[in-house]
């Protein structure tokens, strides 16, 4: 069975009530919406755990394999391709030399649209030097086996290796946030403290999308539901608008990703083979990608 199929078949398909028309949204009717919106359509990808299988060492995370040759074929499919991710711009960029991708890092306080070139989130910067301090006094205060994630705009606690430890890493975090007015997010075995910026991957996409008629987005974790709600708000208020929520599945928060879900994927290693079948179908634009 072709990967479209599977993608339909294997998880159970029925989707979204909010969806516009009403009714189950499956891949090929999906994919059929879009082939006629590419010169106007976004393909959205979170980073872990949606391309790259999760691993204990956030440093050792690699793509899958296939990963990197689609995304950059993808690239002249549609307008746009833009990553969304709680990593830096830097190890986005890392990760996918020399692609034309719009890279949104840190949960959007950074972006860069022209390889090169990122840009800060205005209303992030001012908490530079907070956010270093609190990286520090993790490294003191917390057990060493949690990993402590200094991301210049925010602080990842990863307790992947050591999960007996997530309930200190969430008192702590917890505690930080009140203190220091932070925001906490919460991912696969990890928590992360963020300025309380207003500023996530929901209104990154909503933002993005704004002169789009098509969205696709295609994550694995609780950051995401934000993207698939601005995609949702988006086609309520526009019914032309196609919005396509693609959960890949995971076994620690996959149930409420995929419950938000119009697609089901089994994990990062079947993302290529679906997006080859649907480049079948997506036709080729003439004029190379743009931001
Ligand atoms: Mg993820």
């Amino acid at each position: 069975m072709p990967p479209l199929d599977t993608a339909h078949d294997h998880f159970g398909r029925r989707a979204t009530p909010s969806h516009p028309e009403g009714q189950s949204l499956s891949a090929a009717a999906a994919l059929s919406a879009t082939a006629a919106r590419t010169d106007n359509c976004v393909f959205f990808f979170d980073f872990d755990g949606t391309l790259a299988p999760i691993q204990d060492d956030p440093d050792a995370v690699q793509l899958a394999p296939g990963v990197l040759e689609t995304i950059a074929d993808l690239t002249v499919h549609v307008r746009r391709v833009s990553l969304v991710s709680a990593r830096p711009v830097d190890f986005l960029r890392s990760r996918f030399p020399g692609i034309p991708l719009t890279l949104h890092g840190l949960y959007g306080l950074e972006s860069q649209y022209v390889p090169g070139e990122t840009i800060t989130y205005p209303p992030a910067l001012p908490w530079a030097g907070a956010m270093a301090e609190l990286a520090r006094r993790a490294e003191r205060e917390l057990p060493d086996e949690v990993l402590v994630e200094f991301k210049r705009l925010s602080v990842a606690l990863h307790y992947r290796s050591a999960p007996h430890l997530g309930d200190t890493v969430h008192a702590w975090a917890q505690e930080q946030a009140r203190r220091h007015g932070l925001r906490a997010q919460e991912g696969r075995m990890v928590i992360e403290l963020k300025p309380s910026v207003q500023r996530d991957k929901g209104s990154v996409v909503a933002e993005e999308i704004a002169d789009f008629s098509c969205a696709w987005f295609f994550g694995d974790d609780l950051g995401d539901l934000a993207a698939f709600r601005a995609l949702a708000t988006r086609q309520a208020a526009d019914p032309n608008f196609l919005g396509v929520r693609v959960a890949v599945g995971n076994p620690e928060t996959g149930a409420e990703v995929a419950a938000a879900a119009d697609l089901h994927l089994a994990g990062p290693a079947d993302v290529p083979a679906f997006l080859r079948e649907a480049m079948k179908v997506l036709p080729r634009r003439q004029e190379p990608n743009r931001r």
